[in-house]
Formats: C-alpha cells, sequence, structure tokens
C-alpha cells in the first residue's frame, strides 16, 4: 500500500490481557472518526460478540482458502486460532482519508509494518506478569490451562516491544488512555501528514 495514504492506520499490539479491547474500545467512544479493523477469525465468538462487529467469524477452510486469495493485509495464528486481517477494507478507509484501529497480535504487526508503509505501531505493557494473570483470571472469558498458555506467549511477546513506535504502560487505565490520546492527537499534527493545511496557510498569506 502507497505511504501516501491519507488516514492514519493505529496498531495496537499487546499481550492478551494487557488491556487493548479496553483501550481501543475508548478510543473508538471518544473519537467516532476512527473505524475498527473488523479481523477473521476461525475462534468462536464468546457471548456477546457480534458477527461482523467484533470480527467476521470463519470456519479454518474458508479463512485457508481467502488466505491462498491473498485476501488478507496480515495472518498469525494466535493460541490456536487464525486471525487475519482483510486489506481490502483497510485500504478502502485509508484511501479516502479515514483513521483505522487495529487490536491485533505482535505478529500481525510485524506483517503490517511492511504492507502500511505509513501506521503508527503501538505496544501496550501490563504493570507486572502477576497483574496480567490476575487480569485474564478476571476476565473470566478463558479458562486455566488456557492463562498458563497466554501467560507463556505473553513473555515472548514482550520482547518484540522495541519494534514499536510508542510504549504505554497500562496500569491506571485512564492514565494509559491519555497517553493513547496523546500519541493519536501528536499523529495527526505530523507535518508530513497534513500537505494541504500548509498550502491553505501559505497561500491565505498569513506569514
Ligand atoms: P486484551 O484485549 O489485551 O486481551 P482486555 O482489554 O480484554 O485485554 O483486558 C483484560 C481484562 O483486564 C479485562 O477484564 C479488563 O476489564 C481489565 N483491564 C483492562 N485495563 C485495566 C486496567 N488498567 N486496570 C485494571 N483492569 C484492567
Ligand atoms: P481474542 O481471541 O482474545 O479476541 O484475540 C486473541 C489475539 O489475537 C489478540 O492478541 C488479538 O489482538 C489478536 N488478533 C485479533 N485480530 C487479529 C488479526 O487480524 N491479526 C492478528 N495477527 N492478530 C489478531
Amino acid at each position: 500500500m502507497s505511504d501516501l495514504a491519507p488516514g492514519l492506520a493505529l496498531v495496537i499490539s499487546a499481550p492478551s490481557g494487557a488491556g487493548k479491547s479496553t483501550l481501543v474500545h475508548r478510543l473508538l467512544q471518544a473519537f467516532p472518526e476512527f473505524s475498527f479493523s473488523v479481523s477473521c477469525t476461525t475462534r468462536e465468538p464468546r457471548p456477546g460478540e457480534q458477527d461482523g462487529r467484533e470480527y467476521h467469524f470463519l470456519s479454518r477452510q474458508r479463512f485457508q482458502e481467502l488466505r491462498e486469495q491473498g485476501y488478507f493485509a496480515e495472518w498469525a495464528e494466535v493460541h490456536g486460532n487464525l486471525y487475519g486481517t482483510p486489506l481490502e477494507s483497510v485500504e478502502a478507509i485509508l484511501s479516502r482519508g479515514g483513521h483505522i484501529v487495529f487490536d491485533i497480535d505482535v505478529q500481525g504487526a510485524r506483517q503490517l509494518r511492511s504492507t502500511l508503509n505509513s501506521g503508527v505501531f503501538v505496544f501496550i505493557f501490563p504493570p507486572s506478569l502477576e497483574e496480567l494473570e490476575n487480569r485474564l483470571h478476571g476476565r473470566g472469558s478463558d479458562a486455566g490451562g488456557d492463562i498458563s498458555h497466554r501467560l507463556e506467549v505473553a513473555r515472548k511477546e514482550l520482547g518484540e516491544a522495541p519494534g514499536f513506535d510508542y510504549w504505554i504502560v497500562n496500569d491506571d487505565l485512564d492514565r494509559a488512555f491519555d497517553d493513547l490520546r496523546c500519541v493519536y492527537k501528536a499523529e495527526t499534527c505530523r507535518s508530513g501528514r497534513n500537505p494541504e493545511l500548509y498550502e491553505r496557510l501559505v497561500q491565505s498569506a498569513i506569514y
């Protein structure tokens, strides 16, 4: 995809349970100009999840067919299920100048770095592995065995943090959200992102 895409691609990654869905949800509520990148997955829907809203829920066979057709901007196997980002919808949003936020794992973020030349990559840290475990238990959506697997994977995922543009520690949720908001605001003020603003101000001879 061209690095001239006018919209902002904000990619959020973190170990499972660190709070990325919570932060992304807040971002979408506070800034309705963002679209959420709805991924495809082969995992079963959780109670309350709707097909097409949180995810597009697919069979493994259908996912693999789409993957072979080059349908995904990135894909990965996470905790035994397949996940992928549909390329076409991302391109459509970015090329009309829309902002899009992604909630994806570190493997997917690494792939998106090369697919989307202009993305902004944010890694969310849990305050500690102990607190991460508490949050996974508190969320109540994962079985005990899944939680130990997620913690094992989390240790490896933390090692990927240096490849990201921004780091946010999700200790206090309000403070962490404020950091995310500031990242977004700073990125929208980048000079390279506002060529029309420059033209307009210079042409109107304000300076
Ligand atoms: P992820 O999307 O990274 O897997 P979630 O957003 O589902 O994580 O958060 C995991 C659990 O931790 C949820 O129950 C959520 O309400 C809780 N949580 C998120 N952020 C915080 C925070 N700053 N302090 C305490 N609990 C949090
Ligand atoms: P969950 O099943 O808990 O919703 O998500 C499990 C993990 O898969 C999370 O780390 C989430 O960010 C990641 N994930 C969700 N969608 C995608 C995607 O399209 N691609 C990749 N690589 N990871 C995804």
